[in-house]
């Protein structure tokens, strides 16, 4: 491939002389059948190239110019529904490549499904090409939606048969390409404390300031420490919070797949809510509901706890516990925020805000009956009182004339439209939004699976490309 001058390797993991990675290979496939490519996520990074040339990098992980001459299996360990486990490391995935993006931010491209590494134990490296669709949706999904999220790069099937006791078996194969900031997790400094290595906690720590958080990157010590957990914090507030907007679960919460930048990635078992629905859960295995839509923001406080407690090693508590404290707040305000930027209206403040949103969700109670009805409200009211015609005479009208819906549009009788342009796109035409609900998933697969057409799922793909861009809520 020739290089593009927009490609920029940065390859920093190997050099930073940090005890993170193993060199490893990835699998010699069967067969290599290129089934999606994200040609967009590609330009944003410099790279642009055949099918063949996509193949030879992302199914056969030849290696990419001036970039990681082999790639990097990831060392971490992690809580799992609240119980520590040593037995974790990319097991089924590793770094592939480093690169800055347009605006010289550093970019991972990381696998799933490439093989097995020192992490497998009695894994077999692989990921199903099920498992390797339901994530390309959902990261094209949420994008849409305006979480921060990692993006589906590449999906190739591998031509192997795979036994799971969670899908019918044997089930076909495939190897996926994330393009991500950082594939550092809370679960990567629980293994330095847990081992107890407070130099290369204080190294990593410097590693992620300076690549990730590079306004902090003149502080140094234990105030270094302090200002990126509280950054950190916020982050992931704000993330939370746009997975609530989203009415997304993430499904497995545990602190190895929570990014040190605050961004959302790592799909298996994930669901969107159809209608509002507080205790919805999305993996069969989590029996207690631990990770259950409402009980998110928990979860994700639990998890900073925990890198908390591995930064008090290098740090002071007292700075650590202020934050956490601080936590309720940052998330109540990134709600605020995040509501009104779905919407495209303009915050009214804090408090108008805060009763805009119980408001709103009062109304999403009473969609509760129909399907669909969680990301309707959101599309109905997209623009605020600019739309009260468009949400007047379409499918959910007549929650709008209940007292929760009269309460709700008297409300936001004080809110402007942000971006009033934005509702000219030929998308707010249609009566309903795109959904990505889990019978929608399953329904798309069907074919897939019998017949190897994927024409359904190319249509959703363009269904929600449309929306992303009538939406521009994630530039
Ligand atoms: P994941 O579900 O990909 O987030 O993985 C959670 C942990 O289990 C990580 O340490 C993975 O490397 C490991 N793991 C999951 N599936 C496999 C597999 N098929 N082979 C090897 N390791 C796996
Ligand atoms: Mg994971």
């Amino acid at each position: 491939m020739p290089p593009k001058s927009t490609y920029r390797p940065d390859p920093r993991m190997e050099t930073s002389g940090l005890p993170l990675f193993d060199r490893v290979a990835a699998a010699d496939f069967p067969q290599t059948i290129l089934r999606y490519r994200n040609d967009r996520a590609a330009a944003s990074i410099g790279l642009d190239m055949s099918d063949t040339e996509w193949i030879a990098h992302f199914g056969r992980f030849q290696p990419l110019p001036d970039n990681l001459p082999e790639p990097l299996a990831l060392r971490y360990h992690g809580h799992q529904f609240r119980h520590y486990n040593p037995d974790l490391g990319d097991g089924r995935g590793f770094l592939f490549a480093q690169m800055r993006d347009g605006a010289d931010r550093l970019l991972d491209l990381g696998t799933k499904g490439s093989g097995q590494t020192p992490w497998s134990r009695g894994g077999d490296g692989r990921l199903t090409l099920k498992g390797g669709v339901r994530e390309v949706l959902a990261t094209a999904y949420l994008e849409a939606l305006g979480v921060n999220t990692s993006k589906s790069f590449s999906l190739i099937e591998t031509g192997e048969d795979l036994r799971r006791h969670d899908e019918p078996s044997p089930t076909r194969s495939a190897v996926l390409v994330r393009l991500s900031h950082s594939h550092i997790r809370f679960g990567t400094f629980e293994r330095l404390a847990y081992v107890n290595d407070r130099l290369a906690l204080g190294n990593l720590t410097r590693y992620v300031a300076e690549l990730y958080y590079p306004e902090l990157a003149r502080l140094e010590g234990p105030d270094l420490t302090h200002a990126l957990f509280d950054a950190v914090l916020t982050k992931t507030a704000q993330l939370t919070a746009q997975w609530m907007c989203a009415g997304f679960v993430h499904g497995v919460l545990n602190t190895d797949n929570m990014s040190l930048t605050g961004e959302s990635f790592d799909y298996g078992p994930y669901r969107v809510l159809p209608h509002y629905e507080p205790g919805l859960v999305a993996a069969y295995f989590d029996e207690g509901g631990l990770y259950a839509y409402a009980r998110q923001p928990d979860a994700v406080f639990w998890n900073l706890h925990q890198l908390a407690r591995c930064l008090s090693l290098i740090g002071d508590s007292a700075p650590l516990i202020d934050s956490l404290n601080a936590f309720t707040d940052r998330y109540q305000t990134a709600m605020a925020e995040t509501f009104c930027r779905r919407l495209n209206i303009v915050s009214q403040g804090l408090e108008a805000d805060t009763a805009l949103l119980a408001a709103g969700f009062k109304v999403l109670e009473t969609l509760k009956p129909q399907p669909r009805s969680f990301e309707g409200f959101f599309f109905d009211w997209f623009g605020g009182v600019m739309s009260e015609g468009r949400a007047l005479s379409g499918p959910r009208a007549e929650a709008y004339t209940t007292d929760a819906g009269l309460m709700w549009r008297e409300r936001l009788k004080g809110y402007t439209t942000a971006d009033p342009d934005r509702l000219d796109h030929p998308f707010f035409t249609r009566p309903d939004p795109a959904t990505l609900l889990y019978d929608e998933i399953e329904a798309l697969w069907a074919p897939i699976a019998d017949r190897d057409d994927w024409s359904l799922f190319e249509a959703k793909l363009a269904e929600i490309d449309d929306y992303r861009t009538a939406l521009a809520l994630n530039p």
